[in-house]
């Protein structure tokens, strides 16, 4: 099937418009952003809403990038190009431009959108390993006022978030924290392809360069991005050496879940989850001590 089944098409002039009309249509209506997943699903007919209401008027609302000192905060309508662009992102995390390089291509990333990738919950979005990563905050917005959900409770399994009915995504919110360092890797069939397997690293160090926290997240190995405490606990107040990568390498290998598909077999994604995890640790270390000097 290359044509969507007849649907009705509303455009939201407001953050509380939108809510409206989702509220008053119900589980027929569906919000569209960039369209690039949403619309491939009901070309196909994987998927089928009677309504789309098209979030793209609202980029004054949901549009913008707000760079803090303690904190960044991202609106859920930021397209991955913007992203991908923004000087002062790659600073203060370097993370998303080195996932932004590899996530599909110019087309796709000058619509797609940050609060679509979060919201699509496929199990091998490349952005959601990175906001996992980073430990974010996902601001949601309903009939009954706000709510703020880390980003280890936003996808409660493929497809399904904790964004309810007559709720939208309307902000992602990363905590900043000094001496940090960040990366993103990841292995896919052809350029701009969804991942056999990727991973992102974030780590903090102290004045001496010692390991006072890092996070790790990996796609496409489980029903959600995962991530990974044990690989957390085991950096935690250790000095970064070939070693210890090698030990978190091991730990990620062993605590993701993949499956065998056409990507790849079990065996081959848990080889990649703890080499790119390596990997990522490595780079991100690099680049907290290039900050410090
Ligand atoms: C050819 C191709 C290649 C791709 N390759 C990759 C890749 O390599 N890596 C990767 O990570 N991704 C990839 N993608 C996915 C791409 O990143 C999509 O843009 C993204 O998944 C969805 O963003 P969107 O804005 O297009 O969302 P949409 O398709 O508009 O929406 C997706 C879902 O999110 C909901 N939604 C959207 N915004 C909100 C909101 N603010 N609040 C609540 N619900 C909302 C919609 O209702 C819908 O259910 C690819 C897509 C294509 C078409």
């Amino acid at each position: 099937m290359q044509v969507p089944a007849p649907f009705e098409y509303e455009r939201a002039t407001s953050v509380d418009h939108a809510i409206g009309l989702l509220e008053r249509l119900g589980s027929s209506a569906r919000l569209v952003a960039g369209g690039h997943s949403l619309l491939p699903m009901m070309k196909l007919r994987l998927a089928n809403f009677e309504y789309l209401i098209d979030i793209n008027g609202l980029r004054d609302e949901l549009g913008y990038l707000r760079i803090g000192s303690g904190e960044i905060r991202i609106g859920a309508l930021t397209r991955h190009g913007e992203l991908l662009e923004s000087d002062e992102l790659a600073a203060a995390f370097p993370i998303f431009r080195d996932a932004e390089r590899v996530i599909a291509d110019p087309v796709v990333r000058n619509w797609g959108t940050l609060g679509g990738s979060l919201c699509q919950a496929d199990p091998s979005e490349d952005l959601s390993a990175v906001c996992t990563t980073l430990d974010a905050r996902c601001v949601i917005r309903g009939p009954r006022g706000e709510r703020i959900v880390p980003m280890t409770e936003f996808h409660h399994g493929p497809y399904e978030t904790a964004v309810g009915d007559g709720e939208i995504l309307t902000e992602i919110r990363f905590p900043v924290r000094p001496r940090g360092g960040s990366a993103f890797e990841k292995v896919e069939r052809r350029a701009g392809d969804w991942a056999v397997v990727s991973a992102g690293a974030a780590v903090w160090l102290d004045e001496n360069g010692r390991i006072t926290d890092a996070r790790v997240g990996l796609a496409a190995v489980g029903p959600n991005t995962t991530a990974l405490p044990a690989v957390a606990a085991a950096l935690r107040g250790r000095e970064p050496s070939e070693r210890l990568y090698e030990a978190a390498a091991s730990i990620a290998a062993r605590g993701c879940r993949p499956d065998t598909d056409m990507r790849g077999s079990v065996e081959y994604k848990r080889h990649l989850a703890g080499e790119l995890t390596k990997r990522a640790l490595r780079r991100s270390v690099e680049r907290a001590l290039e900050r410090r000097s």
